[in-house]
């Protein structure tokens, strides 16, 4: 219900009905009001009443009339009643009323206008005219007093107003004088304009009443918005003077602004910020100076140790002739979301297992130093034995083995240094210095010492001592570097420098070393059409048996004639293949070429091949169904092919690698373990597996022959091999004495120098018919020319 109901009659009618017979909340409330507002005049309106009855009762005495009394009987008793519900209702503040109520109401406004009406319609016909004044004047002033008393309640004014202008009609008609056909017109004019009067006085008190309802309604959301904003938000209103100053701070602004209650009144705002902001102090003053409105202000602060982030919105507020009077706005605590969004920052620079810098990270730390341009130095540290832990002692232990090399790594490295895991096993150390100028060499390296004795301490997990050790690659970066990739290129290189020499060790980039990576990747480029290009050959070197001085076998030797870099050494381009994993492809086609050899070469016929076999091809689960299917499509009897495995094999997964040569050996092929006492020396492996043969390293011939330890080792790794079954081939024989020396040791086989170097197929042909042709007892053998 609205104000716009009063626009024309059938609204004011609606409206009326609505008041009388709506449920509403706010009908009830307008009824309740209007109630309300009758009931307390009450007392007066039955003052009037009775005073009225009484002064008629006084002026018509002369008629001893007992209808007069029991009309005054009766007007007293309706007066009681009225009271009575005045006694009832005066305490209470009426908030609403009922239907029934506000019917009730109507009754009561007819019966006592009914009463009143009782007056001119039984006795003004006989009356005196005196008497007849007195009746008219006091029924007109009671009729429009009641009308307009009884206003708020609408239908009971009306049915008052209509009852007394029909009751004056109806004792004017009655009385049959022409005059009063006069007063009966001035009735008849009077009555409406009362009720419209009446009509119209409620309206506005009903549009009041609902405006006020409005306005309460609107306050209680008002103050119900404003609380759940203060209390539950993280947010608080301010207000400043144009001085500064807080003006009624809040309980809720005081707790985000960390600032004590008590001083809140004494404390400019801009002061405050300014005492505490962790950067930039004067950002608010600054914005405030600008006089406009402004948004989402950051505020870092810092108040006893705690740190905690606000955002200020605000505007001006201006008194009527538009000076500035002051600030106000809202202030949001964003310290959660400040913190969060840092904590995904430093997720995303952070590797999550050990909490150092990641690789994104310290190459943005790389750039920065270049950029400030100052000197550095760059650490490449790769673990060596990392692998295996991780897949013989599982991914827990291998991730408590990274955890525990952080910590030595940070516990070893000064403040200034940044920490990283790049990934896997792999870790950096970025060594900056305060001063400008070139990071001085030496105490890189120092650094690198100091990690790397660190790092190769045995480390104590679940009850086992593990040995783990590091190689470390050391790059510096001069004043005006700006290439992060390079550097860490040759970080790199100066690791697999380190790598190359023997793990556990640190090696300093030098610029050949650019030269060698350049050298190593072109050939890696290379190697991948070596094959199909035909650069790739097989060489051959016999072997001899020392007792009979008779030739009984051939190794297979790889050769690779590059176009333009000339012939490359099989440790070079091996070492390649096997990081670049072309190793398998080189492998199987080595050993279709060896095996195809054995079956079609003339100079081959008769001897056992042996072709080396690289550890990484052994890993490899086809291994032994290439072996076996090479053996079928050349139809080489499998007991002429000896496979070379050195120990490295051992070293990853000793039991597959066992696994393997089991199912190697079940197809007929022998085995020979090649640079027998260089490698890892496990002659627990001799035990484990049986192999045909064991060729013992040209290092430990070289010594053999000055009678020094070598020839003890030699003497005892005969024996040993003897013990177990076993062939020996001694290698790398260059001198008729060592060739004596074996035959008194008694080793089976000797290759070498002495008899030949590898050579090709052709040479090695030429080299058996020679042979063939020689005598038994000129055991000295011919010298073929080197390739
Ligand atoms: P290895 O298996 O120990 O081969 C013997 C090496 O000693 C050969 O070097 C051979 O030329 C050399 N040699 C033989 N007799 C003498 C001697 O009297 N004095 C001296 N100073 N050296 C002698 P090469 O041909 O350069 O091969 C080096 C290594 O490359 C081989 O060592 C082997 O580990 C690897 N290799 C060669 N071909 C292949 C291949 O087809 N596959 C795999 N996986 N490795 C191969
Ligand atoms: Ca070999
Ligand atoms: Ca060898």
């Amino acid at each position: 219900m609205t104000s716009e109901i009063f626009m024309d009659y059938k609204q004011i009618w609606a409206g009326i009905r609505s008041m009388y017979e709506d449920e509403g909340a706010l009908e009830g409330k307008i009824r309740g009001e209007h109630l309300g507002s009758v009931i307390r005049l009450t007392p007066y309106a039955m003052a009037a009443n009775i005073g009225s009855a009484s002064l008629m009762l006084w002026a018509l005495q002369d008629l001893r009339s007992i209808g007069l009394y029991l009309w005054y009987t009766c007007m007293l008793a309706t007066a009681c009643v009225a009271m009575q519900r005045w006694r009832h209702y005066a305490h209470r503040q009426l908030q609403t009323a009922s239907r029934r109520a506000a019917r009730r109401a109507t009754w009561h406004a007819s019966i006592l206008a009914v009463l009143w009406a009782c007056l001119p319609v039984f006795w003004f016909a006989s009356v005196t005219s005196g008497q007849q004044l007195l009746i008219a004047t006091l029924f007109t002033g009671m009729l429009s007093a009641g009308t307009f008393l009884l206003s708020p309640l609408p239908r009971a004014s009306l049915c008052y107003a209509s009852i007394f202008t029909a009751a004056a009609l109806w004792a004017l008609w009655d009385a049959g004088e022409p005059i009063m056909a006069g007063v009966a017109g001035l009735m008849v004019f009077y009555a409406p304009i009362n009720m419209v009067g009446a009509i119209s006085s409620w309206r506005k008190a009903t549009a009041l009443i609902i405006s006020r309802s409005e306005a309460v309604r609107q306050e209680q959301l008002l103050s119900t918005v404003f609380r759940d904003f203060e209390q539950s938000a993280n947010e608080a209103l301010w207000e400043i003077r144009t001085n500064g100053m807080l003006a009624q701070a809040s309980a809720r602004l005081c707790t985000l602004l960390r600032l004590p209650p008590a001083h809140a009144p004494s404390t400019s705002l801009p002061e405050w910020l300014a005492q505490h902001a962790v950067r930039e102090n004067d950002a608010f003053s600054k914005i405030l100076d600008q006089q406009a409105p402004f948004h989402s202000l950051p505020m870092a602060l810092e108040i006893h140790g705690e740190r905690f982030h606000l955002a200020f919105t605000g505007k001006p507020f201006k008194d009527e002739w538009g000076h500035i009077r002051g600030w106000r706005g809202v202030v949001a605590d964003k310290t959660s979301i400040v913190q969060a969004q840092e904590q995904l920052e430093r997720l995303a620079h952070t590797d999550s297992l050990t909490g150092l810098a990641n690789r994104f990270f310290i190459h943005q730390a790389i750039a920065e130093e270049m950029q400030a341009g100052r000197g550095g130095a760059l650490l490449l540290i790769d673990l060596d034995y990392f692998k295996t832990v991780n897949d013989t002692l599982g991914h827990s232990v291998g991730d408590a083995v990274l955890q525990e090399i952080a910590k030595r790594l940070q516990t070893a490295s000064a403040p200034t240094h940044l920490m990283a895991r790049l990934g896997g096993d792999e870790f950096a150390v970025l060594m900056r210095q305060s001063r400008d100028g070139s990071y001085p060499l030496a105490l890189a390296q120092r650094q690198a010492q100091i990690l790397a004795e660190a790092l190769n301490r045995p480390l104590h997990m679940e009850g086992r001592r593990l040995r783990m050790g590091a190689s470390i690659g050391l790059a510096l970066f001069e004043p005006g570097d700006t290439d992060v990739d390079g550097l860490l290129v040759q970080a790199d290189t100066a690791l697999y420098v380190a790598k190359d020499a023997g793990r556990g060790r640190y090696v300093a980039y030098t610029p050949e070393m650019g030269e060698r990576n350049q050298r190593k990747a072109r050939l890696e480029n290379d190697l991948r059409e070596a094959i199909q290009r035909r650069e790739m050959s097989l060489h051959w070197q016999p072997q001899i048996d020392v007792s009979t001085g008779r030739l009984c076998g051939a190794e297979g030797l790889l050769r690779w004639q590059h176009p333009e870099l000339g012939a490359i050494a099989p440790t070079e381009f091996i070492q390649i293949a096997e990081q670049s994993g072309i190793i398998d492809t080189l492998g199987a086609w080595v050993l279709l070429q060896a095996c195809e050899a054995a079956v079609h070469q003339p100079a081959l016929a008769g001897l056992d091949v042996s072709v080396n076999v690289s550890a990484l091809q052994l890993r490899d689960a086809d291994f032994v169904t290439v072996v076996q299917a090479t053996l079928l499509t050349t139809g080489l009897a499998p007991h002429r092919l000896e496979l070379e495995i050195t120990e490295s094999v051992f070293i990853e997964d000793p039991a597959r690698a066992l696994q393997q040569l089991h199912a190697l050996r079940a197809l007929g092929v022998r085995i020979a373990l090649d640079d027998f006492g260089t490698g890892y020396s496990s002659l627990s492996y001799l035990s484990q597996f049986p192999f045909h043969t064991l060729k013992i390293d040209r290092a430990f011939m070289q010594k053999a022959g000055e009678h020094g330890c070598g020839h003890t080792i030699v003497k005892s790794i005969v024996r040993m091999a003897s013990d177990l079954g076993m062939r020996t081939v001694a290698e790398g024989v260059e001198a008729p004495e060592q060739l004596a020396l074996l035959c008194e040791m008694g080793a089976t086989q000797a290759q070498g120098y002495l008899w030949s170097r590898p050579c090709s197929a052709e040479a090695f042909a030429a080299l058996r018919s020679k042979w063939d042709q020689g005598t038994a007892e000129e055991r000295v053998p011919m010298r073929s020319e080197a390739p």
